[in-house]
């Protein structure tokens, strides 16, 4: 790889596999102390430009190669990738601010998502065939992809889009969120040493930049994580040249314990699921129904949990959660926190908000909240969980259900018939008996409702990144 300019504090887009420093650069804040830590090249309109000319000069001969030479190349992508974890965590821990074991868990999800991915087989179908007529169903690459990733999971969300791109024959243009630029802007680096010039570009920049790629005549899909409000943006934006589009959105997932299960078993996993990453994933537990016999045991069970998390700068391996990752989304917290205490609800732990330099809360377990509350309507995307009581189960059902999100869900309990049939009911992309969410490459992930369009991963997701074609063959009559 040459370097054709200076980098900027060292961090450069990758374009056409080489090595670029943006004119302007813009600041990113470790949540940690609130503090300036490093600059990022600003890619501009004509970054963009040479970006989309270079992924469409290498999408003729990627696109052409097989399956198996494609898995090959991206099999390195993720060793290289993986082989640089260690330096890809220390830049995520100080950008993100989730705790270093979280970075390491994410960076260790390369090798298996690529893995997954790559396994998968996308092969031509055989429709009809009779000696009139032998009808076959192709996929074949779209061309260029856009990547737009989020500031919670910014290197595991752009792999796993990456990995479904590529594979499927098609280049690629990533840009990650400003908030979180780093990590991935490196990733590009390391990935510029094993693929071909053009088939990855990595760019920083703001939401402008992100307006710029969904209006791009040049790119012909959108692989959008993101935001509901921002998703229906790229999809007005990408109504331009009727771009194909896959939006992953919020979510406000509920959780549903039954009357059988014991509050202390449960509350371990149930905490996980809500408070990793400090409340910031899209798939968290937003939402947890609670059967009246059982409510001040749950509250308990998991407000003990809450009290003994350590909380702090999540580069101290000592730390059990990090800050919240930027100041909007702090104060948009802080906001749904006051909103619950003006409301009376009862703050079971947590609840303070400690100084120490950068956006911390504590993880909160709010009780006796109301079911029109901010907390329980909105996506708080944050450490702070309401207990809803419920007395009977079809209506912890239509209470969960009533939402414009439906990313995931889950039901608690021993009588997994049970569970499976009340999960079933759930208005979500992927329902769940005793786990929640956990996206996994082999099978489809995306939202109901307002929480995406289309699905990732698993040979459904693949063929979103494919034009399905019909080849009919007929001898001359
Ligand atoms: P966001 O929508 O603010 O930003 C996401 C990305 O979109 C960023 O890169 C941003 O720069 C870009 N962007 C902003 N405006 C744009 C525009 N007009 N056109 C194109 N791109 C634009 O979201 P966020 O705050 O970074 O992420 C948090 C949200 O993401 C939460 O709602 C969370 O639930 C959701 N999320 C969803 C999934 C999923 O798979 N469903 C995964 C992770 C996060």
């Amino acid at each position: 790889m040459t370097t054709d300019a200076v980098a900027l504090g060292g961090f450069v887009h990758t374009i056409d596999g080489r090595a670029v420093a943006g004119g302007a650069a813009f600041d990113v804040i470790n949540p940690a102390t609130g503090a300036v830590f490093a600059r990022c090249p600003e890619g501009t309109r004509e970054h963009l430009e040479a970006a989309v000319a270079a992924a469409r000069r290498a999408f003729p001969e990627w696109g052409a190669r097989s399956f198996a030479d494609r898995r090959a190349v991206l099999a390195r992508f993720a060793e290289a990738v993986s082989a640089g974890a260690e330096e890809l965590a220390g830049i995520l821990v100080k950008e993100q601010g989730k705790t270093i074991a979280e970075c390491r868990k994410e960076l260790s999800s390369v090798a298996r998502q690529v893995e997954r991915l790559t396994a998968i087989e996308v092969g031509r179908e055989v429709l009809g065939d009779t000696p009139s007529r032998r009808v076959e169903l192709a996929y074949r690459p779209l061309g260029v992809v856009g990547i737009i990733t989020p500031w919670n999971v910014p290197i595991g969300i752009a792999v796993g889009r990456i990995a479904q791109a590529l594979y499927t024959g098609n280049t690629a243009i990533l840009k990650p969120s400003p908030y979180t630029p780093l990590a991935t802007l490196r990733m590009g680096e390391i990935a510029a040493a094993v693929l071909p010039p053009g088939v990855l570009n990595v760019l920083a920049g703001g939401d402008a930049f992100g307006g710029w790629m969904t209006a791009h005549p040049g790119i012909d899909k959108i692989s959008f994580t993101g935001s509901v409000p921002t998703g229906k943006k790229v999809l007005a934006g990408a109504a331009a040249n009727l771009k194909r589009v896959t939006l992953e959105l919020g979510g406000n997932d509920p959780a549903i314990v039954l009357d059988d299960v014991d509050p202390d078993a449960v509350a371990e996993p149930i905490y996980r699921a809500a408070f990793a990453n400090c409340g910031q994933i899209c798939v968290a537990i937003k939402r947890l129904y609670v059967p009246e016999s059982m409510y001040e045991r749950m509250c308990e069970a998991l407000a003990r949990i809450a009290r003994s998390v350590k909380i702090g700068d999540g580069a101290d391996e000592t730390v059990g959660m990090g800050p919240i990752q930027n100041r909007m989304q702090y104060e948009r917290v802080k906001g749904i926190l006051e909103d619950t205490r003006r409301r009376g609800a009862r703050i079971v732990a947590g609840g303070g908000m400690p100084d120490l330099g950068g956006y911390f809360m504590e993880p909160t377990i709010v009780a006796d909240i109301a079911d029109d509350a901010r907390l329980v309507e909105e996506e708080p995307f944050g450490p702070i969980l309401p207990v809803l009581k419920y007395t009977d189960v079809d209506d912890a059902v239509r209470r969960a259900n009533d939402t414009r999100y439906g990313l995931s869900g889950s039901v608690w309990t021993n009588d997994l018939e049970r569970g499976a049939e009340v999960a079933a009911r759930l208005e979500v992309g992927t329902a769940s008996v005793n786990r929640h969410g956990l996206p996994d490459a082999r099978t489809p992930f995306g939202g109901a409702k307002e929480s995406g369009l289309g699905r990732e991963y698993s040979a459904l997701g693949l063929k979103s990144y494919m034009e399905a074609q019909v080849v009919n063959v007929s001898p001359l009559a």
